[in-house]
């Protein structure tokens, strides 16, 4: 690890597909006032992964392939799906598919391979305990650069700290439970899925409870249906059926890139129409292919008479009482209007995530980022977070900021352009600190000199 504290131009914490795209699109930039902008990452998982969890043998990508690390920001990257492809000798034989959504598994290998070009400026293993002021800063100068501490090793135990000018915040979201439910063997989140699914003994699930209407509990459902002979599975969905995504042409348009100019620039109310109108092409909906295998596999058993699909609809889980051999869990229909109890072995909170909590992070930061009426943080349209004069250091963010750039900005669809938008930026203010630094060492030369 680092001995001596280094100046970065750019920290990357989380290294997952955002900070990925980031790190090839800085390599891609070239020379900055005549040498590369030096970038390191550090990742808390010990290798590459993306949503590991959810890597279901015949899940498929909800986005084009050309949505991948570069295309839609400089289509001639040699970080395409396309080369990817290419190098793998599979192109021909992908063509031939004629579809645009490979599966995740095949995605997840695609992003591997371009994670490992990157190898030597990534530290996996690594947490960030804090982010903090480097101790030489007086308390009235103004912060041109940030240190974060990290821990790392085996046993998490190293301690080291390197400084930078710019830190990129792309760690990921935050899976979500219902109110007062935690993680544990019996108690399930969907981003946990397979791991835990793996190392259980399968052979004891009988009765199984997925909770959720979006395409991780569908995709569950379905993999534990398949896949556990004899289980019963119970889904409990908000709505009355599964709700399918809109992937239409016209709908699609949300995840242009032109759609965040869109919605950063609108008003409050053409906000609010983006999200009322077209929260469905992503939150709490399925991919109409999946709802047609579950609702046929319904109908399979409505015919032979099998009663191992059950759907609890418009229904909400309340609770879940522990028992020595099971859960007891609370379920309020709103069509009743009643809660009622139903025993499982486990239980499967496909229940969504949260924007990533950055507050906890900025540390003494925090006091200097700017936030409206609401308190959320302001963010610039380069997803700088906007601070005060004196915080002259970059922070950008890689989430966390649907409320001023949309419901696409964090996803997949705008990963491309996104980090074009922050490399672009942190190049601009490398560029024109180091002329004002050009100006302020000029002021020092005697006259006549
Ligand atoms: P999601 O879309 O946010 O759905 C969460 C679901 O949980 C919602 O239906 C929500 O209903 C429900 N829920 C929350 N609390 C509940 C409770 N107490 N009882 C019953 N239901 C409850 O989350 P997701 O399915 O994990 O999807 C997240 C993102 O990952 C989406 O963009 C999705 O497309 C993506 N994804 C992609 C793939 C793929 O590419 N194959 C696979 C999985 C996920 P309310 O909204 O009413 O609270």
């Amino acid at each position: 690890m680092f001995d001596e504290p280094s100046v970065y131009d750019v920290l990357g914490i989380g290294f997952g597909p955002s900070n990925l795209s980031l790190a090839i699109a800085l390599h891609e930039m070239g020379d900055v006032e005549g040498r590369p902008l030096a970038a390191r990452f550090f990742e808390q998982q010990p290798s590459f992964g993306w949503h590991r969890n959810m890597l279901l043998p015949s899940a498929k990508m909800q986005v084009s392939f050309l949505k991948d690390l570069v295309t839609f920001r400089n289509p001639h990257s040699r970080f395409t799906f396309v080369s990817y492809l290419h190098e793998m000798n599979r192109l021909a034989r992908f063509i031939n598919n004629c579809d645009f959504f490979p599966t995740r598994e095949e995605f997840h290998g695609y992003l591997e391979w371009a994670a490992a070009n990157f190898a030597d400026q990534v530290t996996y293993g690594a947490t960030i305990t804090s982010i903090s002021v480097p101790p030489d800063s007086g308390p009235g100068d103004p912060i041109d650069r940030v240190r974060v501490n990290l821990a790392s090793g085996p046993t998490g135990a190293e301690s080291s700290s390197v400084e930078a000018r710019n830190v990129v915040l792309g760690t990921g979201l935050v899976p979500r439970f219902p109110a007062g439910l935690t993680s544990d063997d019996r108690v399930w989140h969907s981003s946990e899925f397979l791991g835990k699914f793996q190392r259980c003994d399968t052979t004891k699930l009988k009765r199984v409870l997925v909770v959720g209407g979006g395409q991780s509990a569908a995709e569950i459902a379905h993999f534990v249906y398949d896949n556990v002979p004899g289980v019963t599975v119970t889904a409990v969905i908000p709505s009355y059926g599964y709700s399918i995504a809109d992937a239409t042409p016209f709908a699609n348009r949300v995840f242009d890139p032109s759609a965040i100019d869109d919605y950063y620039y609108g008003d409050e109310n053409s906000k609010d129409a983006f999200w009322r109108y077209h929260r469905n092409t992503n939150y709490a909906v399925v991919d109409s292919n999946l709802i047609s295998d579950l609702n046929r596999k319904a109908y399979d058993e409505a015919v032979t008479g099998e009663t191992r699909l059950r759907f609890a609809e418009l229904s909400r889980l309340s609770g879940v009482r522990r028992r020595d051999d099971g859960v007891v869990v609370s379920i309020h229909s709103m069509l009743s209007n009643r809660t009622s109890e139903v025993d499982a072995d486990i239980v499967i909170c496909a229940t969504g995530y949260e924007p990533m909590e950055i507050g906890d992070m900025l540390g003494p930061l925090d006091r200097f980022c700017i936030r409206d009426e609401q308190g959320r943080y302001r963010v610039e349209r380069d997803y700088r977070l906007a601070t005060t004069e004196h915080l002259r250091c970059g922070i950008y963010l890689q989430g966390g900021m649907e409320h001023t750039h949309g419901l696409s900005s964090s996803l997949l669809s705008n990963l491309a352009v996104r980090n074009g938008d922050i490399s672009t930026s942190v190049a601009r203010r490398a560029q024109s600190q180091s002329h004002d630094d050009g100006r302020v060492l000029q002021g020092l030369v005697p006259t006549g000199s």
